[in-house]
C-alpha cells in the first residue's frame, strides 16, 4: 500500500485511542477498585481495541494494524489480572468474527502482546518508572508479536518487511505512550481530587470528621428521625485538663494524646456512628439508631478504657482521663441544637462533679 496512506491510518488510529482514555476517566471514577474496575478497564480497552480493528490500516491482504497492540501491552498495568482476561477474550473473539488471512497470527499476538503487558509489570516501577522509556519498551516490545506474520504466506510477508514494518513499530511505541500518559495524568488528577475531597471532611491530626461533616450527617440524621422516627444519640467528649498535659509535657505530646484518644474512640463506636472533631479537644459521636441506654453505655466504655490506656512518653507513663455527656432526641430535645446544647450541660455537670464520668441529660 501508499506510505503516506499508512501513515495517515496510523494517525487515526491514534485519534480512536483519544477515545479510550476519555472514558477511562469515568471507568475508574465510577470504580475504584477490585476486579468490577478490572473488568471496566479490560471491556473499555477491549472496544477501544474492537472499534480500532473495525477502522484498520490494511497493511497486506488480510494483514491488519489497528490500535489494539497498544491497548493489550497495557492491559494488565491498568486493569490486572481480570481486565486482561476479558480484554483479550473479547478482542479475540472478534478477530474471530473478522476472519481473513492474518487470523492465526492475530489470534497468537493478541496473547502474546498481553502476555508481554504482563511481563513488563515484573519490572519494578522504582528500577524503571513509569514514563516515556518504560513505555517505549513496552511498544517495542509489544512490537514483537510482529513476528508472527511469518506465519503468512512468503509474497504477503515479503510486502510487510521494510516501511510497513517500522511504521507499524512506531505507530505501536507512540500509542503507548500517549495512552501511558493521559492515563497516568488522569489517575493522578484523581487521586488528587479524592484528597481534597478528604481534606475538605477529615480533621488531619485526628482523622475524624470535622465540624462540615457534622453538620452534613446531623441534617441526614434529624430528616431520618423524622421519616422513621428512630433514637438517635449524642455523646459529647472532652479530654480532662488537657492544658495541664500540654504545659508538662509539650503541645506535640498533647498532639500525640489526642489522636491516641480519637483513636480508641473510633475503635470502639460502628462504622455508621460519625465521629467528629467538635472543638480543640472535644469530640461528639453521632450514634444513629442508638437508644440513650446504649449511648450511655459506649460512652462509659470509651471512658473506661482511656483511663486505663497508657499514654507513655521517652520519660513517663501520662494518664489520661475524659469526661462526656450524653444526650438523645426524646420529646424534650426535638432539634440538633437542642441534643448538642443538653449533652454539653451534661459534659458540664460531669467536669463540676470531678471528671472522668459520664453523666446523662
Ligand atoms: P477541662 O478538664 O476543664 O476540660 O480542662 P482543659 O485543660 O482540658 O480545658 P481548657 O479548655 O482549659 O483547655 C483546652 C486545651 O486544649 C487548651 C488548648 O491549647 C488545647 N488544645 C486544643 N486543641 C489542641 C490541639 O490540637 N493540640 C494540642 N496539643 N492542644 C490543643
Ligand atoms: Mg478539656
Ligand atoms: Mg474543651
Amino acid at each position: 500500500m501508499d506510505d503516506s496512506m499508512l501513515l495517515t491510518g496510523i494517525i487515526r488510529t491514534l485519534g480512536l485511542t483519544a477515545l479510550v482514555i476519555l472514558s477511562y476517566s469515568i471507568v475508574i471514577r465510577t470504580f475504584s477498585k477490585g476486579w468490577k474496575k478490572g473488568a471496566a478497564v479490560g471491556t473499555l480497552f477491549a472496544l477501544g481495541g474492537i472499534l480500532s480493528m473495525n477502522d484498520p490500516v490494511v497493511i497486506a491482504p488480510g494483514v491488519f494494524f489497528d490500535g489494539r497492540t497498544a491497548l493489550l501491552a497495557i492491559a494488565y498495568p491498568y486493569g490486572g489480572l481480570v481486565g486482561t482476561v476479558v480484554a483479550v477474550l473479547l478482542m479475540a473473539g472478534y478477530r474471530i468474527w473478522l476472519g481473513g488471512a492474518g487470523l492465526v497470527p492475530g489470534l497468537i499476538s493478541i496473547i502474546t502482546v498481553s502476555a508481554i503487558g504482563f511481563a513488563i509489570t515484573l519490572i519494578p516501577v522504582r528500577r524503571l518508572p513509569i514514563g516515556i522509556t518504560r513505555s517505549t519498551l513496552t511498544g517495542l516490545l509489544a512490537s514483537l508479536s510482529l513476528v508472527w506474520i511469518i506465519l503468512l504466506p512468503h509474497d504477503i510477508v515479503a510486502t510487510i518487511i521494510g516501511f510497513p514494518l517500522f511504521a507499524v513499530t512506531i505507530a505501536n511505541v507512540m500509542n503507548v505512550v500517549v495512552v501511558t500518559d493521559f492515563l497516568e495524568r488522569e489517575k493522578s488528577r484523581l487521586r488528587i481530587m479524592r484528597a481534597l475531597e478528604h481534606e475538605a471532611w477529615v480533621d488531619p491530626l485526628t482523622k475524624l470528621h470535622n465540624r462540615r461533616a457534622f453538620d452534613q450527617a446531623a441534617l441526614r440524621a434529624m430528616n431520618d428521625n423524622k421519616s422513621k422516627s428512630t433514637h438517635c444519640s449524642l455523646v459529647m467528649i472532652d479530654i480532662d485538663h488537657f492544658k495541664a498535659i500540654n504545659d508538662r509535657w509539650g503541645h506535640s505530646m498533647g498532639d500525640v494524646v489526642l489522636a491516641d484518644v480519637a483513636s480508641i474512640i473510633r475503635k470502639n463506636v460502628r462504622i455508621t456512628d460519625v465521629v467528629v472533631r467538635y472543638g480543640g479537644e472535644e469530640i461528639v459521636l453521632l450514634l444513629l439508631n442508638t437508644p440513650q441506654t446504649v449511648a450511655n453505655e459506649l460512652a462509659e466504655r470509651v471512658r473506661s478504657e482511656i483511663e486505663h490506656t497508657d499514654f507513655s512518653t521517652d520519660v513517663e507513663n501520662v494518664n489520661v482521663t475524659v469526661s462526656a455527656g450524653v444526650a438523645s432526641l426524646d420529646e424534650r430535645y426535638t432539634s440538633m441544637e437542642a441534643l448538642l446544647k443538653a449533652a454539653d450541660k451534661a459534659l458540664y455537670r460531669a467536669k463540676t462533679s470531678g471528671r472522668n464520668r459520664v453523666e446523662v441529660a
